[in-house]
């Protein structure tokens, strides 16, 4: 299943990044497919992207209001917030597992053998200081003379950016490089120590900074897939605690803000058929790899 999951990941990150012809023509891809929303980070400016990022958008869309308010256009941005909306309703956090092309990125790096460290749990509320503050307040409060608020994280934080469209594009218009100024070296700083940390931890940026995983987080307890725990048959043995990427101890809060569905409990863990991967309560057969006929109950 961890296999599975790996190619899900490649094949949707190649799918919103599907624009390959930027090489020549060195800009950011503007087609007709600019309209869908990636599930996942995925920054609108990567010149690969094909699809456009849902926290941007949220940033823009508040970031406007005002403006919008005051010219009478009453109109919410309803496709953003209908469509992250569902996705996580479908979904919650299973996205930052299986479908965001920045938490492949530290999955890979976290692959490079070091001393590994765990993340203290207050830090990961830290997220959503990040979704309230920097994605909601700032761009809805700081406006500029135009009325206008500014993408507060994607400006000032957000290490996707400068990875899949910063770096890149600087790369490819060299006529940009004179803008590189206390900006960009305080983005590129970020972004450094947060790969940095993502190998020596596991999805450090998913866990402590995300907004997006945020937001995702709220639809925990709702969210139409998600692992259950059968408490009859769990021994609290904790072996899934040892597995779990995002610090979860799936015995004592099966649905954990923090779980990615990533699976790894169930089939890597759990020896005691405890955990079972449900669609709107009924339960998907998954075939428990930890599980020997010596070992059952
Ligand atoms: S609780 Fe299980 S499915 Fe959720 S992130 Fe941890 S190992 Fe993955
Ligand atoms: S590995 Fe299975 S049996 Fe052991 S504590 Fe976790 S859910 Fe319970």
């Amino acid at each position: 299943m961890e296999r599975v999951r790996k190619w899900v990941q490649v094949v949707i990150g190649f799918l919103i990044n599907s624009s390959w012809s930027f090489p020549f023509t060195k800009t950011i891809y503007q087609g007709p497919l600019k309209v869908i929303c990636s599930p996942g980070l995925n920054c609108y400016s990567c010149p690969a992207s094909t699809t456009y990022c849902p926290l941007g958008a949220i940033q823009q869309l508040l970031g406007g209001l005002r403006i919008s308010l005051e010219n009478g256009q009453y109109f919410f941005g309803f496709s953003i917030i209908g469509t992250i909306g569902v996705f996580g309703g479908l979904f919650g956090r299973m996205i930052c597992g299986w479908a965001c092309p920045f938490g492949f990125i530290q999955e890979i790096l976290h692959k490079i053998p070091t001393r590994k460290f765990a993340i203290p749990r207050l830090l990961s509320y830290g997220k959503f200081f990040f979704l309230l503050v920097f994605v909601v307040i700032l761009p809805l409060a700081l406006i500029d003379e135009f009325g206008t608020g500014n993408p507060w994280f994607c400006k000032f934080v957000c290490p996707a950016g400068t990875l899949e469209a910063g770096l890149p594009m600087i790369l490819l218009q060299p006529n940009l490089r004179h803008t590189i100024g206390l900006l960009f070296l305080n983005k590129f700083i970020i972004m450094v120590l947060i790969l940095t940390w993502a190998v020596f931890a596991s999805r450090p940026f998913c866990r402590t900074i995300c907004p997006l995983g945020a937001f995702y987080a709220l639809f925990s307890k709702v969210r139409l897939i998600k692992l259950h725990l059968n408490e009859a048959k769990c021994t609290n043995c904790k072996a899934c605690h040892h597995v779990c990427p995002m610090g979860v101890k799936f015995n004592e809060s099966p649905d954990d803000p923090e779980c990615i569905t990533c699976l790894a409990c169930m089939n890597k863990a759990c020896q005691f058929d405890a955990i079972s991967l449900e669609i709107g309560g009924m339960p998907l057969s998954v075939p428990n790899k930890g599980l020997s006929p010596a070992n059952k109950p």
